[in-house]
């Protein structure tokens, strides 16, 4: 499935580190990001310390893990990599920590899945490069303070709103990741294009970034798709990418299965809406939170749906993808 955040196999590892780029001159887009970043790198290299806590927020595939090798990387630093459903015991977060070399730069994708006990060390460990360790348990119980090499975390979240707020203050930096414009897009898939020697037309490229969800993990991954069948049915232009994007269920706004499934729901199961977030999600069978941090920021950003206080609702615009109208009088 193209919209699953996590590559399905080594293949799609090996593909999305290749095409990563190294450095922010490279990276495509988010300029006031990238701008940023690079005053806070710039100011921390003439001071000669370690850059302050940064946290990356956006959903899946808009480059937050390919920032934070960037800022270890522009800042001649060692990445370390973990996340949050890795950090399960407030111990699992005290072996990381007291393992950093001084200035290294610990990178927690989906942090707001750590436990609720490591958050808390973790409050101390960002704000005095400290830890305290619990030895023993009920009334015999004491903690042992422990000296952390300086370090720089970034941190990576799919909605800044998910972490508590005592960790959201403690980053120097929140940098909030948008969705890519068309021409970004295809800026990324021709220079993947190029990288891996794909004879491709411009404008099997344009379609494809068009049809990518303002994403580029999706633009690279259907570029791939889009190459297999050129390989296999010896076919190529836009009758190979119509072909291949009709075959992977993406369609012409570049709605996958889940995003056409919500809206679908919306529209013909509660007439439009408004529909409340925990109801939606289960009449679709999915988390919440992917709703909430996957497919609602896109469909509300094509302008699909809105967020209202009683619920979600589906625009007009949304009637007029699935060719459909309002039952009843009165919506728009
Ligand atoms: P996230 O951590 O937000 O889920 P990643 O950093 O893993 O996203 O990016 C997913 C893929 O998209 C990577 O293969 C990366 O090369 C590519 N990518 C992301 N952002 C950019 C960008 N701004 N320019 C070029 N490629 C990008």
């Amino acid at each position: 499935d193209i919209v699953t955040p996590m590559p399905e196999s080594q293949a799609e590892l090996a593909f999305e580190g290749a095409l990563r780029p190294k450095s922010l001159a490279e990276f495509v887009g988010q300029s006031k990001v990238r701008a940023q970043l690079e005053l806070l790198l710039q100011a921390a290299s003439m001071q000669n310390r370690t850059p302050d806590h940064i946290l990356l927020a956006g959903p899946p595939g808009l480059g937050k893990t390919t920032l934070a090798m960037i800022v270890a990387h522009e800042s001649g630093r060692q990445l370390r990599m973990s996340s949050g459903p890795a950090i399960q015991h407030a111990g699992d977060l005290a072996a990381l920590l007291s393992s950093l070399l001084p200035g290294e730069v610990l990178f927690i994708d989906e942090i707001h899945r750590m436990a609720r006990s490591a958050e808390e060390m973790l409050y101390l460990a960002m704000e005095d490069f400290r830890i305290d360790i619990m030895v023993g348990k009920g009334a015999g119980a004491t903690s042992i303070p422990l000296d952390l090499a300086p370090f720089t975390l970034v941190g990576a979240t799919t909605r800044a709103g998910l972490l508590p707020n005592p960790l959201r203050d403690r980053f120097g930096f929140t940098a909030h990741l948008e969705f890519y414009s068309d021409g970004e897009l295809e800026q990324v898939i021709t220079r993947a294009a190029h990288m891996l020697e794909l004879r491709i037309d411009s404008g099997s490229l344009a379609e494809i970034a068009g049809r990518s969800r303002g994403t580029p993990r999706i633009a690279n991954r259907l570029l791939r798709r889009v190459r297999d069948y050129s390989l296999v049915h010896r076919s190529d232009g836009l009758e190979a990418v119509n072909a291949a994007l009709k075959l992977y269920d993406v369609d012409e706004r570049g709605l996958d299965r889940l995003d056409r499934a919500v809206l679908m729901t919306v529209l013909q199961r509660f007439d439009g809406g408004p529909v409340g977030l925990g109801t939606l999600a289960a009449s679709v069978g999915e988390e919440a939170e992917t709703i909430e941090s996957v497919v609602e920021p896109f469909l509300v950003r094509v302008g699909l749906i809105t967020r209202t206080p009683r619920g979600r609702v589906a625009t007009r615009s949304a009637w007029e993808h699935f060719g459909l109208s309002p039952q009843a009088a009165g919506h728009s």
